[in-house]
C-alpha cells in the first residue's frame, strides 16, 4: 500500500492512534476501514475497544476533546504503545486537538512513509507494507 499525499482524516481513531500505518490496514489483503469506518477485517480487540465505543457514546471525534482527556484506559493504552512501538497516542491526540487532526495527519504521513518506495511503514511492526524495507 502507498502513502496517500494525505491520510484521510477518518483513518484517526478518538485514542489517536493513526488506523492507516496499523498492520492490519496495511498489511492485510482485506484491509479494515479504520476505527471509525469499521468494515474488512477489524481486529477483535478494536471491535471492542472501550475508548472507541465511549468516545462513539458520547459523540467525540477525539478524546483529547473530552472532559475527562486523559482517562485511565487511553493512559494505558498511550503507555503501551510508548513502550512497545515508541509512539505516544497521547501526543497525537493533543496535536490533533489544537493543530487540527489534518496537521498531525500530514506529520504521520512523512513519518511512516517508506523511504525507498514511499510505502506505507507498519507501526507495529516497522516494516513497508509495500517493499518490505524495515524502518526504525
Ligand atoms: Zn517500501
Amino acid at each position: 500500500m502507498k502513502m496517500p499525499s494525505a491520510i484521510p482524516e477518518g483513518m484517526l481513531a478518538p485514542c489517536g492512534m493513526n488506523c492507516l500505518v496499523c498492520y492490519k490496514h496495511c498489511l492485510s489483503p482485506r484491509p479494515c476501514g479504520g476505527c471509525r469506518e469499521g468494515g474488512g477485517q477489524m481486529p477483535t480487540h478494536c471491535r471492542r475497544c472501550a475508548i472507541r465505543a465511549c468516545a462513539k457514546g458520547q459523540g467525540l471525534r477525539l478524546c483529547a476533546a473530552c472532559p475527562q482527556f486523559p482517562c485511565q484506559p487511553v493512559k494505558r493504552l498511550d503507555r503501551n504503545y510508548r513502550t512497545r512501538y515508541g509512539v505516544s497516542l497521547l501526543e497525537n491526540g493533543r496535536v490533533a486537538a489544537e493543530e487540527g487532526p489534518a496537521a498531525l495527519l500530514q506529520r504521520e504521513a512523512r513519518r511512516w512513509r517508506c523511504p525507498v518506495c514511499s510505502g506505507v511503514v507498519s507501526l507495529h511492526d516497522g516494516v513497508c507494507s509495500d517493499c518490505g524495507a524495515e524502518k526504525r
